[in-house]
This record gives structure tokens, sequence and C-alpha cells, in this order.
């Protein structure tokens, strides 16, 4: 790290502890035995902390000024080693941007760095709600969610983060030759969506909320994964129950979630929910007219406020994942995309060719396009990384969308392996040294 790096940041916070510094120089990679051999070790030279915006500008210039790479962080829960510094530099550490500024209108702005249990709770005494939040709500940031999300507990109702609409605006520090405050809005935002943070400083967001009820988490068990699936597509398609969750979760995974194992029966899959209190009982009459059983019913609120539990949704989205990866490091994951017709068909295909031992399904319904798809986050037993590809193979074979948690760069993760001609406009207009996240953004050129 360079002495005119640190001497230019005035009285910014920095940390240079090695020990703090490594820690903050990961994220949930690890997740991926690929992913942990490529990038086990790295680690920045030292942590900034801005308290304001103008903090950004005065990391930014210094930053441009040396020329420093700069790594991004929110709460570092990403999975595949976005906020992990490849180039050292120093990691900036967002958290410090961490107030809600406004809400009106049914839209909230807000710095970059809020924690989102905590803004979900300043929108509380608005009466409002978040719209979206990945599973790891109570950890991840705003930003950190736009920059190096893709959806999450919502999208059953709004869709992906990427679909119009699911965020309004941004303000980004640019490392122009003198960095600038930048505002974005409408489909310019796409510029930091899921961009890894390779496109600027994102110091404030404004999102669409939506007004707050109070969700009531519901298991359903069924004794066979298809007519699990069956229901829950069925279930995610009725427009007049209003729901914020519908996830698939086939036998196997079931011994790995703490608060549902005791009364399972052993084999059975679950779907888990969270519905407005306006469709419990009618979700409750379908799931038995569908031959299911309802064996667990709690308010989400409360088991969120209660350390001692775990709300359904922490058994959902990438949290399945990790309530395997709790008990046996042997496992991994995909992220599929299963088309909206004939989905359950497709489930069903891939659960006979992959088999239980390999491959435990589990599924997440989202609207898109006025289509209700289902994201796969099958969890896979690790061999080979000749293997895990092999799988990928199969599953895109039979018309399964693969987005590979196996890589770190914003192209190889995303589904067409390339970048779109405006975000690499962006990119040099934002960045024209690369000097942010360099790495992650393959196709651009390296510091
Ligand atoms: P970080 O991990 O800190 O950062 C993510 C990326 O954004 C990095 O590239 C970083 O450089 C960049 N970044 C962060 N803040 C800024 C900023 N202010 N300006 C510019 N760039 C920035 N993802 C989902 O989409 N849905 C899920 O339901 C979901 N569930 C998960 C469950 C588990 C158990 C785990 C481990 C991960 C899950 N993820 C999920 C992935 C991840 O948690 C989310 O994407 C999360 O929202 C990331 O937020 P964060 O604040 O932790 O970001």
């Amino acid at each position: 790290m360079s002495a005119e790096f640190l001497a230019a940041l005035g009285d910014v916070p920095v940390v240079t502890e090695p020990a703090i510094v490594r820690r903050k120089s990961r994220d949930f990679y690890w997740y991926s035995p690929l992913l942990k051999a490529a990038l086990d070790g790295l680690t920045a030279s030292c942590v900034v902390t801005p308290r304001d915006t103008g903090d950004v500008l005065t990391i930014a210039r210094a930053a441009r000024a040396t020329g420093t790479c700069l790594t991004p962080r929110g709460g570092g829960t990403g999975n595949y080693g976005q906020a992990v510094p490849l180039k050292g530099g120093a990691v900036v550490d967002m958290s410090g941007l961490d107030q809600l500024l406004w809400v009106r209108d049914g839209v909230a702005r807000v710095q970059a760095g809020m924690n989102m249990l905590a803004m979900d709770r300043a929108l509380h005494e608005y009466g409002c709600e978040l719209r979206m939040f990945p599973s790891t709500k109570r950890t991840a940031t705003i930003g950190g969610f736009i920059c190096g999300g893709s959806g999450g507990i919502g999208s059953v109702a709004w869709g992906g983060l990427r679909c119009p609409g699911n965020v309004l605006a941004a303000q980004i520090v640019s490392m122009e030759d003198g960095p600038k405050i930048v505002e974005l809005s409408g489909r310019d935002t796409q510029v930091i969506n899921h961009a890894y943070g390779t496109t600027g400083l994102v110091t404030e967001v404004e999102v669409p909320v939506a007004p707050r009820v109070a969700w009531e988490d519901i298991a359903v068990s069924f004794s066979t994964l298809s007519e699990a699936v069956t229901f829950a597509r069925s279930l995610a398609m009725q427009s007049g129950i209003d729901k914020k969750l519908v996830s698939v979760a086939d036998g196997g995974l079931v011994p790995f979630f703490a608060p549902l194992r005791d009364h399972v029966p052993s084999g059975h899959a679950v779907v888990l929910l969270m519905i407005a209190p306006s469709g419990a009982a009618t979700t409750v009459e379908l799931a038995k007219a569908a031959g299911g059983a309802v064996y667990y019913r709690a308010g989400t609120a409360e088991a969120e406020d209660d350390p001692g539990r775990v709300p359904l949704y922490e058994l959902t989205w990438n949290h399945t994942t990790l309530q395997v990866l709790k008990k046996d490091r042997g496992y991994t994951y995909l992220q599929a995309g299963f088309p909206p017709r004939g989905t359950v068909d497709l489930v069903m295909e891939m659960a006979r060719l992959l088999p239980p031992e390999e491959m435990m399904t589990h599924l997440e319904f989202m609207l898109m396009d006025g289509e209700m798809s289902c994201a796969g986050l099958p969890v896979i037993r690790f061999t080979t990384p000749e293997r895990l590809n092999e799988i990928i193979r199969l599953y895109e074979e039979h018309g399964v969308l693969i987005v590979n948690p196996h890589v770190y760069t914003i192209e190889d993760g995303g589904p067409h392996r390339v970048v779109s001609p405006a975000l690499a406009a962006d990119k040099r207009r934002f960045d024209p040294d690369g000097l942010l996240n360099p790495g992650k953004m393959r196709s651009f050129g390296q510091v």
C-alpha cells in the first residue's frame, strides 16, 4: 500500500491491521471448491471506511492519483468472490453509509451501505417494507444486493433485481479523471446492477417499497417431489393470494433444516411459503386438497425478531445450500433457470437423470416478464471439476439455463458469457483506468 494513498486519504478512517484486512477481503466464495482454490489468501492492503459521500470522493481521488485499486464491500455475503480483491489495494467498506434518507409515494431513498434488516425495520415506521430482499437480509447491504445479487424473497411477485422498476435511481462516485458524483435514473441504473462494483462506488439508491404485511411462514410437506413442485407452481400462479416466497426443497434436504426435520416424515419434500394473512386460509385449503400436510405456521417477523428461531426464508434461496454446508462441506451448488412452460416435467426429468446422492432439488419461483419461472439452486455433491462441468452440460442440453457460480468474472457467470456493449462503454467512462474491483470484468483491460 503506497504511503501516498494513505496520506491522500486525510482523516478518512483506515485500518491496516492484517487480521481485519484479511477478514474484510473475504466473502462466501468458499461455497465453491473451485473458487476456494482460486481465491483463498487473496487480500487487500488496507480497509477504508467512508462515513459519507464526501469521504467516498476523497477515497476515489486518492486512488486515482496514486493508481490504487479499490474493491467495494457491503456485508461481504456475495458468493462468487465479488468482494475479494484480486489485485490488492484497498477494500472500501461501505457499511458506514447506513441512513434511510426519505420515503414517499412508495419509494425509498437510502444510503447504499445500509443493512437490509435495518432498512426493513426503518421502513416499518412508515407502514412500508422492502419489496425484495436476499435471504441474507440480516447481514447484506442494499448496495451490495443491487451490485452483487439477483433476486430473492419477494421475487415471486416482483421478479428479479434486473426487471424494470426494481431499482429506480442511484448515486455513484465515478473514477473518471477528477472523480465525480453521478446521478443515474431508470434504465441507466443497469450500469451498477450485478456489475460487482466495477462501474462506480454506489453511495445512494432509490427502490420501490410496498405497504407492510404481517407475513406468515407456512411449511407444507408432500410425499413426493413431483406433488410438491406441482402444488408450489400452481400456488405461485394464484393471483388472488398475496405471497412473498414459494420455495421447494426435496426430501434429502429436510434433515439439514433444524426447525423442520423432526416434524416432516422421512423422505417427504417440503414447500416453504410466506403468505399474507388474507391468503393463509386459502393456501392451507389448497395445500390439503393437493395432498399436502401443513405442519408449521408462524409469523415471519416474530421468528426474525427472536434470536432462538429461524424465519423460513433462512432455509431458502442460497441459505438452503448454507444449511447443508454447515453439516457437510462436501457439497456445493449450481444456479439454474427453468423455463416457464413445462417446468414441472423438466424439474422431474433432471431429478431422474441425477441420482439423489449427487443432486438434491431446490427451487425458487419467480415472476419474470409476466410468466411464472423458477430458479433452481440444486445442491450438488462435489467430486471433481470435470463431473461438475458434466452436470452443467447436462442441464444445458435439457434447455435449463445455468448461471455458473464457480467463476468470479461477470462474463463467465452470465448466461451469454459477455458484458453488454452498453456496460462496457459505461465501464470505460466511469473507470477508465480499471481501478474498481479489477479482474472481475474479464473483457476490460487489467491494471
Ligand atoms: P457484498 O458481498 O459485500 O458485495 C457484493 C458485490 O457488490 C461485490 O462485488 C462488491 O464489490 C459490490 N458492492 C458492494 N457494495 C457496493 C457499493 N456500495 N458500491 C459498489 N459496489 C458495491 N443473493 C441473492 O440475490 N438472493 C439471495 O436470496 C441470496 N441468498 C444468499 C444466501 C447466503 C447464505 C449467501 C452466503 C449469499 C446469498 N446471496 C443471495 C448472495 C448475497 O448475499 C447477496 O447478493 C447480497 O445481497 C450481497 O450483499 P452484500 O452487502 O453482502 O454485498
